[in-house]
């Protein structure tokens, strides 16, 4: 049974009013990501990560039941309290998706597996100490899997405002593969505004093919959100973070 053909009789299947919401918004994302992987010709099916941001940990608990198994947020306030609340649950991933301080590095990699926007060399070494004591104090063995995040922007900005220049990638690359309590996987970027996302999506595949050849296992490309996934996945997204379409509006803060 397909993903959308699930979620649809989950949503048949139970009384409760927001789990049905939850489940017939996953139905009809899985649809969007079917149809996309088909135009693309690709074989390969992107991973949906669920972006709950704003939304309490009841949600993440409903997502956990109906299968979903890949939380993303971007706070890490936020985050750190409501991986707590929702306690540990069977397979549940975290994945850090937002701009993150390196002073924050120590509490994410406490609930989070993934982090998904390192985009400095400062929040590389934060994270690599961080993680040497949460190993070295036993709370975890693997180490964190890591990408880059990559400013699309055209012309690029200052680093460390939504994403590395792609002309310093290189180098953090290399700190980030330097370091044995991070795994570097990949890259992560968010098509910028006021521009189509297909031409930037565009620049993410050749940029994530250059790191491909320095680093091979930096295999994963994290892209793609509500408004946009049908472009991520005609460039390669192999993670896609929706919130919205998922979720539904977020409660104004
Ligand atoms: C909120 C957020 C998303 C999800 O965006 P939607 O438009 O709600 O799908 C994806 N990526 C990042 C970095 C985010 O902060």
């Amino acid at each position: 049974m397909d993903f959308a053909t699930a979620f649809h009789s989950a949503a048949e299947n139970t009384t409760d009013e927001r789990t049905r919401e939850l489940a017939l918004n996953l139905a009809a994302v899985h649809e969007r990501i079917d149809e996309a992987s088909v135009a693309a010709g690709r074989e390969d099916r992107p991973q949906l990560i669920v972006v709950t941001k704003y939304f309490p940990a009841s949600d993440v608990r409903r997502l956990h039941e109906l299968g979903v198994r890949h939380i993303g947020e971007n706070k890490d306030q936020e985050a750190g309290a409501k991986a707590q609340e929702v306690g540990p649950l069977e397979e549940l991933t975290w994945h850090f998706i937002g701009q993150l301080q390196s002073n924050k590095a120590k509490s994410v990699v406490r609930y989070a597996d993934w982090v998904h926007s390192a985009d400095r060399v400062k929040i590389v070494n934060g994270l690599h100490k961080a993680m040497e004591k949460e190993i070295g104090e036993g709370h975890r063995e693997q180490p964190l899997n890591l990408l880059l995040q990559v400013d699309l922007r055209d012309p690029v900005s200052e680093d460390g405002r939504g994403g590395c220049s792609p002309k310093n990638l290189k180098a953090l690359a290399e700190a980030a593969a330097s370091s044995p309590h991070l795994r570097l996987s990949g890259l992560m970027a968010v098509a910028p505004l006021g521009e189509e996302p297909e031409p930037a999506f565009a620049r993410l595949a050749t940029i994530a093919e250059d790191l491909r050849a320095d680093h091979p296992g930096a295999s994963m490309l994290s892209a793609g959100m509500s408004q946009d996934l049908e472009a991520a996945v005609a460039h390669g997204a192999t993670h896609l973070r929706i919130g919205r379409d998922v979720l539904g509006e977020r409660p104004y803060r």
